[in-house]
């Protein structure tokens, strides 16, 4: 299939193909002509799948028409992150190039000035994470009776981090006639009750099933002492084994993510560190570096990482096992995009064993095991 028979017009179409896209992912099939159809939609699809584009780019066509009016947003996205609302923001500002469509962004630690200025004036998009939308429509900013497309993404995310009764809250400030799209990686059953009460009639898209890591990412488990010192030394091993272009280091605790980061820096390694703690300010400046390729490696949390989309990105390295199943496909995830072929390392340690268990269930198979003690510069294969 290809974009011309999604019933997008012209200048989207122009748009896409400025971005290189030369055909739709299969959830982009799917979900784009339901949704200019006006459906409701849950697209259980996880990052990396073109899911964003799959419902920025119905939006834009069916946002042209029609125009904005002061402080009522007429489409709002929820966001679990910080970083998933900004880069929400750039597939906007990519496919909406030959539009004059209006957005704004609120999220937290950056300045709410302009973008009040923005919804003042009236804006086409909002997009926001749901802790800073209550924070202001409390102080009166905004109006939510015009929305009438609301996307919440990355749902599953949202209820890892406890954002489901936010959610809920601005869902129930919306008008009824509305058309609600949701997408999660994973469909637990507080997810369901969200679809069941707050979805028209859905229309259930599913592009892999959930816990299907990418098939072009190679995947390895590394056995390791249960020492921090010797995992340091293991994954400084792997790096020198391994061909790196860029890539994350995912660390279970924010504590570990510093000293790990600190500690590769000394070993002479391109690295930084990102995690949730950190000034709004600093992650955004260590993210662009290491989408600019200025940085190598990233160290990195689960909730920093979250939906991260630097493209092309060759490796992913868990120093830590992840402690729950879902955390590594998402984690994994973040190598392998757009058909190029990814590599996957995770240090495992004797007491990891019941983790490495539920994640060899959920992905339905067990993941090969390299040992490289002893080994030298030979690559893995
Ligand atoms: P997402 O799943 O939305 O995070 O998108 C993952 C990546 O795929 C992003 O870098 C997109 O720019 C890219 N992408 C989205 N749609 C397409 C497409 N149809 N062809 C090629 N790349 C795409």
């Amino acid at each position: 299939m290809s974009f011309d028979d999604l019933g997008l017009g012209p200048d989207l179409l122009r748009a896409v193909a400025d971005a290189g896209y030369e055909q739709p992912t299969p959830i982009q099939e799917q979900a784009i002509p339901k949704i200019l159809q006006g459906r409701d939609i849950i697209g259980v699809a996880q990052t990396g799948t073109g899911k964003t584009a799959g419902f920025t780019l119905p939006m834009i066509e069916m946002l042209g028409k029609g125009r904005a009016r002061a402080r009522m947003p007429r489409s709002l996205i929820l966001e679990p992150t910080r970083e998933l609302a900004a880069q929400v923001s750039e597939n906007f500002t990519v496919y909406g190039k030959y539009h004059k469509l209006s957005m704004a962004l609120l999220i937290g630690g950056v300045s709410f000035s302009e973008q009040d200025q923005a919804l003042t004036r009236g804006v086409d998009v909002l997009i926001a994470t749901p802790g800073r939308l209550i924070d202001q429509f409390e102080r009166g900013k905004i109006l939510l009776a015009d929305i009438k497309i609301l996307v919440v993404d990355e749902a599953d995310r949202m209820l890892d981090m406890g954002f489901i009764p936010d959610v809920e809250r601005i869902i129930k400030l919306l008008p009824r006639t509305r058309q609600t799209l949701m997408f999660s990686a994973t469909m637990p059953a507080e997810i369901r009750r969200l679809a069941d009460t707050y979805l028209t009639l859905p229309s259930q898209i599913a592009v892999a099933p959930s816990a299907t890591p990418a098939e072009n990412v190679i995947q390895r488990l590394v056995p390791v002492p249960g020492d921090f010192r010797r995992k340091r030394e293991a994954l400084r091993k792997l790096l020198a084994l391994e061909d790196v272009n860029n890539a994350i280091i995912f660390c279970n605790r924010k504590r570990d993510v510093s000293t790990l980061a600190r500690s590769l820096e000394r070993h002479g390694f391109d690295c930084a560190a990102l995690h949730g703690d950190m000034a709004q300010s600093l992650r955004t400046e260590t993210l662009e570096r290491f989408k600019n390729n200025e940085i190598k490696l990233l160290v990195a949390s689960d909730v920093a990482a979250r939906g991260l989309d630097v493209v092309g990105m060759s490796h992913v390295f868990n120093f830590d096992v992840p402690m729950t199943a879902d955390d590594y496909v998402h984690r994994i995830g973040r190598t392998g995009r757009a058909g190029r072929e990814g590599r996957s390392f995770t240090l495992a340690t004797p007491a990891d064993t019941k983790y490495v268990a539920a994640i060899e269930r959920l992905i339905g198979s067990p993941i090969e095991r390299l040992e490289i003690e002893g080994r030298r510069h030979s690559p893995v294969s």
